[in-house]
């Protein structure tokens, strides 16, 4: 089989069927419109995706972390909807983003070409100067502070931060 469990041999299927589970994983997104980002609210690795504490069912303990999208991507596709060999890559390159318009199933080195280059665009996500870690954290520090009325322009300001040189081209025009 395909699917291999979470941690501690919990079954994604017993993870996906518990309310409150799911609950949390929902408590842990921001959703926004159906093209924008939904950020992540909660743990980060050092690689700037969500993780997600999955395992909360009684008798279980603290191991049992996944990657959001993981888990996110089978709550949207369906339990068997990730092929051995094959990741979820992220269309808008913001690793912690939970919007499952926004994923789509790749190979690796799909993966690795595909932000290799991007890396290289002045002003890109992938060219954040903080690193995809630091990027995620500065979103997040914008969400908790900012005024909910100025939501849009907080999270926009955060992720622009991290390009200086394309604001600096920005301001030629
Ligand atoms: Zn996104």
């Amino acid at each position: 089989m395909s699917i291999s469990p979470p941690g501690n041999g919990v079954p994604w299927g017993t993870l996906l069927a518990d309310g409150e589970t799911v609950a949390r994983y929902w408590s842990h997104v921001l959703c926004r419109g159906p093209d924008d980002c939904w950020w992540w609210t909660g743990g980060l690795s050092d690689t700037g995706h969500a993780t997600f504490r999955a395992v909360s069912l009684p008798g279980h303990t603290r191991r049992g972390t996944v990657p959001a999208h993981l888990f996110g991507y089978r709550l949207a596709q369906g339990i068997d909807s990730i092929p051995a060999g094959l990741v979820i890559r992220h269309r808008c390159d913001e690793p912690p983003c939970q919007n499952p318009a926004h994923w789509l199933l790749g190979t690796r080195g799909d993966n690795n070409r595909d932000a290799a280059s991007r890396r290289r665009l002045a002003g890109h996500a992938l060219a954040d100067v903080r690193g995809a870690a630091g990027r995620a954290r500065a979103v997040q520090a914008a969400i908790a502070t900012a005024d909910p009325d100025h939501l849009d322009e907080a999270i926009a300001a955060a992720l622009a931060e991290g390009n200086p040189s394309g604001a600096h081209q920005d301001s030629l025009f």
